[in-house]
């Protein structure tokens, strides 16, 4: 067996706000800032004949629409965006896709299920949390402070972060070949973090586009959320990251989500696969005794979580505990207070 290229950074100071970083003849990287836990989510741009392609937006908001204005001005000058390839419908991803179509006259190319996704979502306004997502905090166990503190807040709606998606886009499935930004892309298919998410290998096989599905310094966040508490994303995940390690190279520079651009995927494949597979045996351990979801953060995360990451991590917690259920690793049963207690068998 041969030893694994460890991780590189071959840029390790990210371009200010505004700003941007060729990485690679003709693809820029530039940063827009998320008012969240993890505070920024990374684009790039490719430069063609016809205008330029850019992969992912940022979330809509004011800032994010004036970064834009001033690298629309500053380095993407001189050419229309023609193309905007957004790679999951999570709002950081796909945040001003529609406003790229609707005000640029962008074409959009994404994935089926990121487009039905996000489109739906961009269209499901809550003044109040419903009784589902309620169901779903008290099934996981939630922090009786922490869901208090949400009652008392207007929920989360999508459309607060996503501008109107226009009717119409352009699908991306798996195996499709496209060309831009001078080479020519294989879409291959992730899954787990989002569904459907798509990651675009270049066949000189110099750059990936990875989305979310590989990032080098944290792991994607594997979430259940109340539109589908039976799910077992992780499964899907591991499936996918199996899948893609098999075009993994060490030579390619894998444009990521968020944090750096890096080399040395195979390892990081390795990595990201390996931390679940540890991290399920932890959980195992843990569940000697009944446990509801939130009771397993320590042993999941092994640090304490502030309320900015509560949501994630009960998510990423009932993500893992209905992977070993599916399994039929552990069983479960209602507490008192409508929690699901989870042991092993
Ligand atoms: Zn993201």
């Amino acid at each position: 067996m041969t030893a694994l290229s460890p991780l590189c950074f071959p840029h390790e100071t990210p371009p200010d706000s505004g700003e941007a970083i060729e990485v690679s003849p003709g693809v820029l990287w530039m940063r827009l800032p998320l008012p969240m836990a993890l505070d920024h989510v990374n684009v790039f741009a490719f430069e063609d004949e016809g205008g330029w392609s850019i992969v992912d937006t940022g979330f809509d908001t004011r800032k994010a629409r004036g970064i834009w204005q001033k690298l629309l001005d500053g380095p993407l000058s001189g050419a229309p965006i023609a193309r905007v390839l957004v790679t999951h419908h999570h709002p950081d991803h796909i945040g001003l896709a529609g406003w790229f179509q609707a005000e640029h006259g962008a074409e959009l190319l994404t994935t089926r299920t990121s487009w039905l996704t996000a489109r739906m979502l961009t269209l499901d306004n809550q003044p109040e949390h419903v009784p589902e997502a309620i169901r779903f905090w008290d099934r996981a166990g939630m922090d009786s402070a922490e869901k208090a503190r949400r009652m008392s807040e207007r929920p989360f709606n999508f459309a607060d972060m996503v501008a109107p998606l226009p009717l119409g886009y352009t699908r991306l499935q798996e195996g499709q070949r496209l060309a831009f930004g001078g080479r020519d892309w294989t879409v291959r298919m992730g899954n787990g973090h989002a569904p459907e998410h798509a990651t675009l290998w270049a066949e000189e096989g110099d750059l990936v586009i990875a989305g979310d599905q590989m990032i080098a310094s944290i792991s994607p966040n594997i979430g259940v959320h109340a539109t589908e508490p039976e799910a077992d994303p992780l499964a899907e995940w591991l499936e996918a990251c199996e899948r893609l390690s098999g075009f993994a190279r060490d030579e390619q520079l894998v444009l990521s989500g968020h944090k750096l651009p890096f080399t040395g995927l195979p390892a990081r494949m390795t990595q990201l696969i390996k931390n679940h597979h540890t991290a399920l045996e932890r959980l195992m351990e843990h569940l000697a005794l009944p446990r509801t979801a939130a009771q397993c953060f320590p042993v999941l995360f092994r640090r304490a979580i502030g309320p900015a990451e509560y949501g994630l991590a009960l998510a990423e917690a009932v993500a893992h505990l209905n992977h070993l259920y599916q399994a039929g690793r552990i069983s479960r049963a209602l507490d008192d207070d409508g929690a699901w207690l989870w042991q092993a068998k």
